[in-house]
């Protein structure tokens, strides 16, 4: 295990050192085919934890794509606010790191949980899955800021809903890039896809603490 260990601050060194110019030369478009399927199957990234080094690089690029930095109104490519970031890279001792990202789960807790009557025309709570993108988004101007969906979310599944410590409304979760998702490509590390949702698959709707828990069981026989 004191291999698999060093192995991982290596690539932690190397990926820390390379990810500026990752962002600077990488940085783009690309699609998948799903993206315009018509077909309705839920999405989401999943992560290969064995391969995570905790390089945060999925972090920033997700910032940089979804809330770039602008300065005298321009938007500076590459550079983002990792606070804003809709994956969240959860570090643990022994080293463990499990990026957080939605689920998308089928039953939706979040939703249910939002006490906002549905909209008459398109049956939307202040929390809703999006049509087109069928993922989970927030719609600030009808949320109430109670905070029930980042509850829900937290006791039943992954615990990624952030709520803004300014307006008590949850800050956006992962939509996909609308289909072009950005830290799956940009991961160093390839340790992300975007694969259909499986409610039975391993860690489906953990949270952090739970993963982290069993792979540092499995890794270094202790726990966390
Ligand atoms: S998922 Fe990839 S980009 Fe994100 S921390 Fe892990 S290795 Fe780095
Ligand atoms: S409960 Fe959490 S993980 Fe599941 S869809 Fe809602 S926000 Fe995503
Ligand atoms: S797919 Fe896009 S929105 Fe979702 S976590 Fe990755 S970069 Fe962020």
């Amino acid at each position: 295990m004191k291999g698999k260990n060093f192995t991982r601050r290596e690539f932690i060194k190397a990926a820390g050192a390379g990810a500026t110019l990752l962002l600077a030369n990488k940085f783009g478009i690309h699609s998948l085919a799903w993206a315009d399927s018509k077909k309705k199957t839920l999405k989401m990234v999943l992560v290969d934890y064995t391969k995570c080094t905790g390089c945060r690089t999925c972090e920033a690029v997700c910032s940089a794509y979804h809330n770039p930095v602008i300065v005298n109104g321009k938007s500076l490519p590459g550079l983002g606010n990792p606070v804003y970031s809709r994956i969240r890279v959860h570090s643990f001792n022994p080293d463990v790191d499990i990026p957080n990202v939605c689920n998308m789960c089928p039953d939706a807790p979040c939703v249910k949980a939002c006490p906002v009557e549905p909209e008459p025309k398109t049956g939307r709570r202040a929390i809703y899955r999006d049509e087109k993108t069928q993922t989970i988004q927030n719609d600030p101007k009808r949320c109430i800021a109670c905070g029930s969906c980042a509850k829900a979310c937290a006791e039943q599944r992954t615990g990624v809903i952030e709520l803004d410590p300014q307006t008590g409304k949850p800050r956006p979760t992962c939509n996909l890039c609308g289909g072009e998702p950005q830290c799956v490509k940009h991961c160093p590390f390839n340790a992300l896809s975007v694969v259909e949702v499986k409610t039975s698959s391993k860690f489906y709707g953990k949270s952090p603490k739970k993963i982290a828990t069993e792979l540092s069981k499995q890794w270094y026989g202790k726990v966390i």
